[in-house]
């Protein structure tokens, strides 16, 4: 699914986010990040997705070949990755609904996405994925009228009706109390289970990478020193990684 060998990048200007990454990511896996702030976990993150550009090393994405990719081929990419952030990035002002929709926008031309105009399969996909995050009744409520655990469900929701293969979350529950915060991670859980998807989560809270994921990676300033089951995290390697 994922294999990087050298990935590197470094930012205009000069800061160096990530530097010889070797790892491979397989299909089904729930994969933590974990690392100190600076790190290197969101860009990690956001090269796999293609928002920024590699500068050293290879990325292969799906059957996406990254640094060569040209724009039309990291449009095809990333409609096969839904991305979730941690300020859920909701168009505040549009229902439920149309939010959830905008997942769809890969799926269309421009002319199309850009006069909303969706399909009756589309919607059938959005009234489906809003259930399954618990939120059927709230389709035609305006997003900043949800609390924000009901607003991450919605970015769930839109994430998913993308029919992605890998689902990339950049510390999804940092602004959610910790009750909420498992919610979302049960529910990212859940559907790596039933639909194997490949879920990478940024995550800060050690406990919660511990108890979902089955694979922590961990970075320290833009290195990977941890690679391995959850289970052979010592205190030592997390000494490795946090200092
Ligand atoms: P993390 O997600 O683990 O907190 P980041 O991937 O955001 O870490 O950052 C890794 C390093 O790259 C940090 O030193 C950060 O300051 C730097 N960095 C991130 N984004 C940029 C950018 N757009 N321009 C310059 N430096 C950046």
């Amino acid at each position: 699914m994922i294999t990087a060998q050298g990935l590197g990048k470094t930012y205009p200007d000069g800061t160096r986010g990530l530097a010889g990454l070797n790892l491979k990511i397989e299909q089904g896996e729930f994969v933590a990040i974990i690392g100190g702030s600076g790190a290197g976990k969101s860009t990690f993150l956001r090269l796999v997705n293609g928002t920024i550009p590699t500068t050293d090393g290879q990325l292969q994405v799906l059957d996406c070949n990254v640094p060569d990719a040209d724009p039309s081929d990291l449009r095809k990419l990333r409609r096969q990755i839904g991305f979730i952030f941690q300020q859920f990035n909701l168009v505040k002002s549009l229902s439920v609904m149309d939010n959830v929709l905008v997942g769809r926008l890969g799926y269309h031309n421009d002319l199309a996405g850009t006069l909303g105009l969706f399909s009756d399969e589309d919607k059938r996909l959005a009234r489906q994925y809003l259930d399954e995050v618990g939120l059927s009744a709230k389709y035609h409520s305006r997003a900043d009228q949800l609390s924000g655990g009901q607003q991450q469900r919605v970015a769930i929701a839109r994430a998913l009706v993308q029919d992605p293969k890998i689902i990339l979350a950049d510390e999804p529950m940092a602004s959610l109390d910790p009750k909420l915060s498992e919610v979302i991670l049960e529910l990212l859980k859940s559907f790596n289970e039933k639909k194997k998807i490949t879920v990478i989560v940024n995550i800060h809270v050690l406990e919660l990478a511990r108890k979902y994921a089955s694979r922590i990676i961990g970075l320290r300033g833009g290195q990977l020193v941890f690679d391995g089951p959850v289970s052979s995290l010592t205190d030592e390697k997390l000494r490795m990684i946090y200092g």
